[in-house]
């Protein structure tokens, strides 16, 4: 799980896309065995660590773009 460093509130991968992302966002998402968050966008499917949330994710609370860091 990752964590808004300005808001601190966690994200269970209610992803939003940063504004520049270019796809259909064509989004959805299912739990490995592992209990890790798979991610299937736009028909490419990842376990997305914490670079990619730095490059792509939006906080869904406050709003910040890139501020992301493990829980
Ligand atoms: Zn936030």
């Amino acid at each position: 799980m990752f964590k808004c460093k300005k808001c601190h509130s966690s994200d269970k991968f209610e992803l939003m896309f940063n504004p520049e992302y270019q796809g259909s966002c064509t989004f959805e998402y299912q739990y490995t065995l592992n209990n890790d968050i798979k991610i299937t966008v736009d028909g490419y499917t990842f376990i997305p660590d914490l670079s990619f949330m730095n490059r792509h994710a939006v906080c869904k609370y406050c709003g910040s773009i890139n501020s992301w860091d493990y829980e």
